[in-house]
């Protein structure tokens, strides 16, 4: 698979062709502040490379997850998130309500975040 994809938002954002508030860059992994936050914080986690999702990462990409993991981490420290505890979660695909089909790692916290899903909706019975 291609390292980016022209099509892609967050492979735009990666190259710098749309501008967005970067928090942490690393060598493999951009950390940028969410554009419609769900938190006070809310922080997007992504791999320089094009990923469709946490579905296509395996064991040969343990070292990128590492990565994604640590970048993520750290910024969530900066933001003051680190005591207090933050979210991470990613979707994965259309009903998880994968909306940008890039991987990324949502960071979110700041204040009490609640349920981790809305399931209120859903048919329970077995
Ligand atoms: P998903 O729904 O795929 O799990 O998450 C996609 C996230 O990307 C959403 O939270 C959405 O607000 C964010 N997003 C969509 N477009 C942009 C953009 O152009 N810039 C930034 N910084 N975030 C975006
Ligand atoms: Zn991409």
């Amino acid at each position: 698979m291609s390292m980016t994809d022209p099509d892609c938002l967050f492979c735009k954002i990666v190259a710098g062709d749309i501008p967005t508030a970067k928090v942490l860059e690393t060598d493999d992994v951009l950390v940028f502040r969410d554009i419609t936050p769900q938190a006070p914080v809310h922080l997007l986690a992504v791999p320089m490379r094009h990923i469709r999702s946490m579905a296509d990462m395996g064991p040969d990409d343990s070292n990128l997850l590492g990565d994604l993991i640590g970048a993520a981490n750290e910024a969530a420290g900066a933001s003051g998130l680190g005591e207090r505890g933050y979210r991470m979660a990613s979707n994965v695909g259309e009903e998880a309500g994968q909306t940008v089909l890039h991987l990324h790692l949502h960071i979110m916290g700041g204040a009490p975040l609640g349920p981790l899903a809305m399931t209120d909706h859903l048919d329970r019975t077995p």
